[in-house]
């Protein structure tokens, strides 16, 4: 067993399960020198006391005050890189306009690296600093700005998951931002994994590449084959986006005549590490072959409200027992915090229980589903997310990879306030709901605390 390096002690919350928030009062968390959870005590039990002076005398002991609570490093499923710059901008227009003027212009320029460098950096820190302890990234097309990015979250210290964006269609991918041609972007593609395993060769894995064809429009049947095939010979990740709009999924069922689901199975590309974006439009077939598949789903609730005409049935996939998590699709949607993606699964997912046209009767108006709960969502941003990227990470379980973050109430910009009134539910609800990025003090990925913050 490795040795233990430290222990984190106070107030603590997280959901191992959906739906089930638990408290944990006075713990502590006694982490490896591996950034592994040895140990996770409360007062009652026999070791506890022995552990928190062990660690007082070794000077290991990192000890949160009254009004700061730890809960798990949050986990985004879905975030373009190379978007950055763009956050916030032209999200008034339609989906083609959006991808043609702004964002395959905006990504091509990444083949400037020095641009790239500049961008990422800001990028990472960035989501560090709102509690992102694990992203999975979109980059470009250009493999060495990958490169970069991979670069970056190891500087930082930040758990990724960055695959290089593979598009050769040239029926819908413009002149100037696609691979060559399908081979290129395989090849490039199996390059990008080999460069990630060499730079971390020695270390323990904290960057992980995946086989991320942009979505079945923009690629050949060539490229998703041959992606396919490699991820069957690698096991690595695989992204994508699924069924995300009307025009997307008729785009696919008119060229393939099938689902987006049924063509990724098809192409090899449904595994159980395969990460697929929105999935607004998925049947129950299709989720019958995801769950069979074990294949996770990066629910988007943000950038749904902009490019996917519909909300994501949330409650049936989760009835489902799908794998699912949160993205915040940076940049079709407009905000890097994964607290504000799981307050938009909230209202994303009451508008479609009640319905949203009030000429309707009440009974006629939504699907009547039970929404999803605050419990739910903060499951779906943390352990659903570890879940669905399979990585130890999102819950303070023993074993678990100690990524985490400390949330103080009662900062001067933050409406994250609590009174000695508040039960530990209330508590939990307000930080859910009304925490921001000035309300967190401290970051630890793997156990080790981010020194920028
Ligand atoms: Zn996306």
């Amino acid at each position: 067993m490795a040795e233990r390096q430290k222990v984190i002690a106070g107030n603590a919350f997280h959901t191992p399960e959906p739906g089930a928030m638990v408290p944990l009062v006075d713990c502590a968390i006694a982490v490896d020198s591996d950034g592994t959870i040895q140990s996770v005590t409360t007062p009652p039990d026999p070791d506890h006391s022995a552990i928190l002076d062990a660690a007082k005398v070794a000077n290991a002991l990192e000890q949160l005050p009254p009004d700061t609570y730890l809960i798990p490093g949050l986990v985004d499923l879905h975030i373009h890189a190379p978007q950055w710059p763009q956050l916030g901008k032209a999200l008034d227009v339609p989906l083609d306009a959006w991808l043609d003027t702004y964002t395959f212009p905006l990504e091509v320029k990444f083949a400037d690296h020095a641009y790239a460098a500049e961008i990422y950096d800001d990028l990472v820190t960035t989501l560090l600093s709102h509690g992102t302890t694990t992203a999975v990234y979109f980059g470009s097309v250009d493999l060495q700005a990958n490169v970069i990015l991979a670069e970056t979250c190891l500087r930082h210290g930040q758990r990724a998951v960055i695959g290089k964006v593979a598009m050769d269609h040239p029926e819908t991918c413009p002149d100037y931002y696609r691979d060559e041609s399908a081979e290129e972007a395989i090849a490039q593609t199996r390059k990008f994994i080999e460069m990630v395993a060499e730079m971390q060769s020695g270390r323990p894995t904290l960057v992980h590449p995946a086989i991320t064809p942009r979505f079945i429009p923009s690629c050949t049947d060539a490229l998703l084959g041959g992606l396919g095939a490699l991820a069957r010979e690698t096991g690595c990740h695989v992204q994508t986006h699924c069924s995300e709009s009307d025009w997307e999924v008729a785009h696919v069922q008119n060229r393939l005549g099938q689902t987006d689901t049924e063509a990724l199975a098809n192409f090899g590309l449904m595994t159980d590490k395969s990460i697929l974006a929105h999935s607004n439009y998925i049947t129950c077939g299709d989720m019958d072959l995801i769950a069979k598949a074990q294949s996770a789903i990066a629910h988007c609730p943000l950038s749904n409200a902009y490019f996917a005409n519909s909300v994501f049935p949330a409650r049936d996939a989760m009835d489902r027992g799908l794998k699912i998590g949160l993205g915040t699709d940076v940049s079709g949607g407009f905000s890097p915090s994964l607290f504000d993606a799981a307050r938009f699964a909230l209202m994303a997912s009451r508008n479609r229980s009640s319905g949203t046209n009030p000429s309707l009767a009440a009974a006629e108006r939504g699907t009547a589903e039970i929404p999803l709960s605050t419990s739910e969502v903060f499951w779906l941003a943390t352990k659903g997310g570890g879940e669905a990227v399979s990585l130890p990470v999102g819950s303070f379980n023993e074993g678990s990879k100690f990524d985490a973050i400390a949330v103080k109430s009662g900062h001067s910009t933050s409406g994250f306030r609590t009174y000695s009134t508040d039960t530990y539910q209330d508590i939990f609800e307000k930080l859910v709901l009304t925490a921001d990025v000035s309300s967190i003090t401290r970051v630890w990925v793997s156990g080790a605390a981010i020194d920028h913050l």
